[in-house]
């Protein structure tokens, strides 16, 4: 079971949970090429790669001009922004930030309250991940709330290390383009 990188990152996820490139080569050449990222980035271990020459144009940071630092300083630096792809399909998986809040009834907007722990019930019998929201009656997997980007569910993922909630966002043309080469909408969040 490949370890999720520590700290702070932005996830661009693919919301097909099935989903995994039928070439993960390919899908990484893609990537490098459309400018998202460069070279592997060995300091990191497999599956990480550096930040690349088009990254700027696809994620807005806020606030003034962020010093983004993405390239590492020594053999043992770590500390840098970079993506990391796992290369192998993994079980679903729920990450949150500390922002974390009730999260919204995909048909309504408004913030279910359930009773009891929706992602712990879900940890405990994956095949339970319906919840009828209590206002509009609807019922949506757990997969289809919308957890305000401070949460998700998740399999296929970019994880772009190094980036604070909300501090960038990526365009609609990055979201797009993903789309486009996976066949499948992408979304992201922050954790
Ligand atoms: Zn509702």
């Amino acid at each position: 079971m490949p370890t999720l990188p520590q700290g702070h990152h932005l996830y661009l996820y693919c919301v097909n949970l099935d989903y995994f490139p039928s070439d993960y080569d390919d899908f990484i050449s893609n990537c490098q090429r459309h400018g998202l990222l460069a070279e592997a980035s060995a300091n990191l271990g497999p599956n990480h790669y550096l930040i690349g020459d088009n990254f700027l144009q696809y994620v807005s940071f806020l606030g003034c001009s962020p010093y983004l630092k993405v390239y590492p300083e020594h053999a043992d630096d770590t500390d840098y922004c970079s993506a990391y792809i796992p290369d192998k399909t993994q079980a679903v998986r729920f990450l949150a930030n500390k922002q974390v809040t009730a999260p919204r009834c995909p048909t309504c907007k408004r913030s279910i309250q359930p009773e009891y722990n929706l992602v712990e019930a879900w940890q405990k019998d994956k095949n339970n991940s319906a919840i009828q929201c209590q206002y509009c009656n609807t019922t949506s997997t757990l997969y289809e709330l919308d957890w305000r980007k401070n949460a998700g569910f998740f399999n296929f993922a970019i994880a772009i290390s190094n980036i604070f909630p909300k501090e960038a966002i990526p365009s609609q043309d990055l979201l797009d383009w993903l789309q486009d080469i996976s066949g499948y909408e992408w979304r992201y969040f922050y954790a």
